[in-house]
């Protein structure tokens, strides 16, 4: 086939199944290294990265990302085909968000071509991963109002101040960091985004527990960190542009639109049971209340898929602005307190002991439900979608806002 022709997905399904059956792990087969901590997970992103390079070398990587990049340059269609070939073996699962579908689909459409080409071929080959520095101690809603700065030193910034609930961020080598660059301007057009290498000189990164005992969030401090002027992603004080995109693409990769998304299932090893599993794993699958949760909870699913589809469909043919992101994202969190819930529901006190013919399904619901909450946060909170809907989609008035037009620096703040 010439390098111009299109492959059909069908040919392109058959040719993934034969690779995967030939050159990919089983799930089944899987063995995890024992690791004499149970708080370093390096051994997990190690295998992410051979696994993205095994894709990489058999020509399955980065499937919709452009050619020029590293990618295949192929269409949705041709993704959803790999990912439903790719369902029972062990995928990269842990470099779909944010590295790939959030920050590498951030860089293809705001990033100039040496980032483009160094950071998101770099991500596609497997040698390197990226996080999200958007979040500040002081809040993350009001993103605009963020407090970090950087400051022009000759050819080179220099930046201070602190960013936090940073996903993955011990585990990667580069950020999407926006910082405030003008303080005399009103708050949306002061800001810069940059790329900034996470092992660097003045840049602390602590890891922070949460109540199920996950480490994956980080939170970061950064004293006089030196960046190149080349660490700038689009335009000098026009950050929110860049921003806005990365928003739409978490919005889009929350909610579970994104076509940079390879493989499905657990993003991390940590099993997350739905009801179905719940109901079989308890013994209580033919309790009719328990069926009715299962049924609901079904349902649900089936409506969330069908909208994904939709909305995606709707955005890609421009019919609905890219606001409508937030619907799939406001879904997703509907769907996952749902899921969350009833499996708690079903389990009963067994998510406490463990019951059925396997404890540790009813066991795992315990520790997803102590994630509910942060499903309505992260990907920017519930709330903020709603917000959004009503006023980007449906015409409804504007929140009001006492800085909007204000510079800045005369702007009232707790703190800072
Ligand atoms: C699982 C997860 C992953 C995350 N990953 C990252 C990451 O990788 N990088 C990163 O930078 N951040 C990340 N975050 C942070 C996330 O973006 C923030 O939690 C989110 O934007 C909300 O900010 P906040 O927590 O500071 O809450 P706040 O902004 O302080 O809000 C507190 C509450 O007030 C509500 N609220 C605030 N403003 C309004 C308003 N105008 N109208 C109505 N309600 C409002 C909010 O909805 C929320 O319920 C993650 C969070 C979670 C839970």
């Amino acid at each position: 086939m010439s390098q111009n022709a299109v492959e059909s997905v069908e040919s392109f399904r058959a040719r993934a199944r034969t690779w995967l059956s030939e050159h990919m792990p089983r799930l089944d087969d899987r063995t995890q290294p024992e690791s004499p901590d149970p708080d370093d997970d390096s051994h997990e992103w190690k295998r992410a990265r051979e696994l993205q390079q095994l894709l990489y070398q058999g020509g399955f990587a980065g499937i919709c990302f452009p050619r020029e990049y590293g990618g295949l340059g192929l269409t949705e269609a041709h993704q959803k085909a790999f990912t439903e070939e790719s369902d029972g073996y062990e995928m990269p699962l842990l470099l779909n968000v944010p590295s790939f579908a959030i920050c590498g689909a951030t860089l293809l459409d705001m990033g100039g071509e040496d980032q483009k080409r160094d950071r998101v071929g770099a991500a596609i080959r497997g040698e390197e991963v990226m996080c999200q520095l958007l979040s500040e101690p002081s809040g993350g809603s009001d993103l605009a109002g963020l407090i970090t700065r950087a400051e022009r030193d000759g050819d080179e910034w220099i930046l201070n101040g602190a960013k936090t609930w940073s996903t993955s961020a011990y585990a990667a080598d580069w950020g999407l960091c926006l910082a405030r660059t003008n303080w005399d301007v009103p708050k949306h057009q002061g800001l810069t985004m940059f790329l900034v290498p996470l092992k660097t000189p003045g840049l602390t990164l602590n890891r922070v527990r949460m109540v199920n005992g996950s480490r994956e969030f980080c939170e970061e401090f950064f004293d006089d960190v030196r960046l190149p002027a080349s660490s700038v992603v689009g335009l000098v004080d026009d950050g929110w542009t860049v921003a806005s995109r990365q928003l739409f693409h978490e919005r889009n990769a929350v909610g579970g639109g994104s076509p940079y998304v390879s493989g499905s299932g657990n993003l991390r090893a940590t099993p997350h049971p739905s009801p179905f599993e719940v109901a079989r794993a308890s013994g209580r699958a033919a309790d009719p209340r328990v069926r009715e949760l299962v049924g609901e909870y079904l349902a649900l699913k089936t409506v969330h898929e069908q909208t994904v589809g939709r909305v995606s469909a709707a955005m890609a043919a421009e019919t609905l602005p890219p606001a409508g992101s937030s619907l799939l994202r406001l879904l997703h969190a509907e769907y996952m307190h749902l899921m969350d819930d009833h499996a708690v529901r079903i389990a009963g006190a067994g998510i406490a002991t463990g019951i059925g013919s396997e404890p540790g399904v009813t066991g795992w619901t315990a520790t997803g439900f102590l994630m509910r909450q942060g499903v309505s946060l992260g990907g920017g909170s519930t709330e903020i979608a709603r917000n959004i809907i009503s006023e980007r989609l449906l015409s409804m008035p504007r929140e009001p806002a006492p800085d909007r037009g204000v510079p800045f620096n005369q702007v009232k703040r707790v703190s800072g």
